[in-house]
């Protein structure tokens, strides 16, 4: 039986590579650009741990991944979420870009420059 969105009032049906998830391609989407943005100000301040660096990094891998799968998955997606999926790349690739750029901050910090 084909899964439909938890998203409460969303019946839409979970294509595969969404399966652990349990939303659809357009929540899947909306998810990603929040957690996307949190997590760019979460750069903002320089202050993470290694750790968290290395969580982001892995979130970053892991979404593109996924959203490579769903467009290239053979599903019929509209144009307007076809878009959406290339803004969902742009944010991922902004965020890494972000990421490489605080790194780079605080190593500087540290050295004492
Ligand atoms: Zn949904």
């Amino acid at each position: 039986m084909e899964l439909s969105c938890q998203i409460a009032g969303c019946k839409t049906g979970v294509p595969e590579p969404l399966e652990t998830e349990a939303v659809c391609v357009l929540h899947f989407l909306v998810r990603l650009e929040q957690t996307c943005d949190a997590m760019r100000r979460e750069t903002v301040t320089g202050e993470e741990t290694p750790e968290r660096y290395q969580e982001i990094i892995r979130y970053i891998c892991d979404r593109g991944e996924r959203l490579s799968r769903i467009s290239t998955s053979g599903l019929r997606l509209q144009d307007e979420l076809k878009a959406r999926i290339l803004t969902g790349f742009l944010s991922l690739m902004n965020l890494r870009e972000n990421l490489d750029r605080a790194l780079s901050r605080s190593a500087t910090r540290r050295a004492g420059i």
